[in-house]
This record gives C-alpha cells, sequence and structure tokens, in this order.
C-alpha cells in the first residue's frame, strides 16, 4: 500500500535533484549525477575545522552557488524534505570523518518562536535523517532559552559570538554527562553558535563535543 502511494506521489511530483532542480533519473536518490560531479565537495582535511569548545567540526559542501540557493530554499521556501537528502549527504560524511567518536547525536534547536514561524525545525530534520542513515536516532538535548536575531542577518564574528552568547539551556544534564556528543546544524558560518551549544553541552558534564553541518560557509 505504501508502495503503491510512492509510486503514485512519484508520478504526480516527479521527484527533482534538490540542488538543481533536474528531474531525477532511474537510480538517482536526491541529487542528479551532474551535481554529484560537480557541486563543491569538501573531502579530507579540507572537509574538517576546529574551533572553540568542540573538537572538529565536518561538513560534505562548501556553502557557495547550487549549495547555498538549496540550503536556503530548505530555511526558507518550505522544502523541508531537502532534509532527507542533505542527511544522506552528511551521514556518509560523519561516517568518514567521525566513526566512533561520539556516544549521541544532537541539533542546535531553533527557538519555539522561529520554529512556529518556520513551521519545523531544518537541524532536527537533518539530524533525524542523518541519525536514521547512520542506523541511530537523535536526542534533543538542548532548548533555545532565548529568541535572538539570526545569525546569518549578522556580520562581524564578534557580533554573531555575542548574539549566541548564553542563548541555550540544557534539557537534561543526566543525558548528556559523561557522553561523547556528535552536534548537527546545517550550516556552519564563524562556528559561533556550534561553539556555544558546545560550551553550553561541556559545562552540563559532556565529555567532549563533535560537530557536523550539511554547508561550510567559509
Ligand atoms: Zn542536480
Amino acid at each position: 500500500m505504501i508502495q503503491a502511494l510512492e509510486v503514485l506521489l512519484d508520478l504526480l511530483f516527479p521527484p527533482k535533484c534538490v540542488f538543481c532542480g533536474a528531474l531525477l533519473q532511474k537510480g538517482e536518490s536526491g541529487l542528479c549525477a551532474g551535481c554529484q560531479t560537480t557541486l563543491p565537495w569538501l573531502t579530507g582535511e579540507a572537509a574538517e575545522q576546529k574551533g572553540e569548545f568542540f573538537s572538529l567540526c565536518v561538513s560534505p559542501l562548501r556553502y557557495q552557488d547550487k549549495v547555498r540557493d538549496s540550503l536556503r530554499r530548505y530555511k526558507f521556501s518550505g522544502r523541508r524534505g531537502y532534509g532527507r537528502v542533505y542527511g544522506t549527504l552528511l551521514a556518509q560524511c560523519v561516517h568518514d570523518h567521525l566513526a566512533g567518536r561520539y556516544d549521541l547525536i544532537t541539533w542546535v534547536p531553533l527557538s519555539a518562536r522561529r520554529r512556529r514561524q518556520r513551521g519545523y525545525d531544518q537541524a532536527f530534520l537533518l539530524a533525524s535523517a542523518a541519525a536514521e542513515a547512520l542506523g541511530e536516532k537523535a536526542v534533543a538535548t538542548l532548548r533555545k532559552a532565548r529568541h535572538n536575531r539570526a545569525q546569518s542577518g549578522l556580520g562581524e564574528d564578534a557580533t554573531r559570538r555575542a548574539n549566541v552568547i548564553a542563548a541555550y539551556e540544557v534539557l537534561d544534564r543526566e543525558a548528556v554527562r559523561g557522553r561523547r556528543v556528535l552536534l548537527i546544524d546545517d550550516i556552519v558560518t564563524t562556528g559561533a553558535t556550534l561553539s556555544e551549544c558546545a560550551r553550553t553541552l561541556l559545562a552540563a558534564g559532556a565529555k567532549e563535543v563533535v560537530c557536523a553541518a550539511a554547508a561550510r560557509a567559509r
């Protein structure tokens, strides 16, 4: 029944590449063969960056051109289904760079107000899809305790850092104590948000924090 429904949905809404919009061919899933070849992929050490309070952050893609356009549609134009495709790409990147380095998977949460505005939490969808592809389940550990300005509207590193200070709270300290946490977000720019979340998790007793983001802006 579900399979029949999927076939029907594919006929009504043929699946398209989340990056360029091309109709997908048989055997392609989420993205087309062209994008598979030409997107700004990050591999090896280029996929890794260090940061304050987290040991490592990995990203499979650079945040530019089609990747940027696609992530903007994901965040601002309601394309929540893209999360599954990004999640699969992110899971592969985590598998390649962070296997065996974490005990639980979590995400950078939106404020309740922003989630209401958007209708979904894009980092949660991404983390859930990535966790599922890794055979695990994403666990909520953080709450956005205050609503601040969107980081994407702020330029200076120091301004971005100040904007997120004390913005997050740990939901349940017992759940993170002594654990190595994999923290997931959609885009990493200066790393200020990831650093602040990592700092909050470490203050609650987490042993280590590593991060993964679908795309890296710098
Ligand atoms: Zn494409």
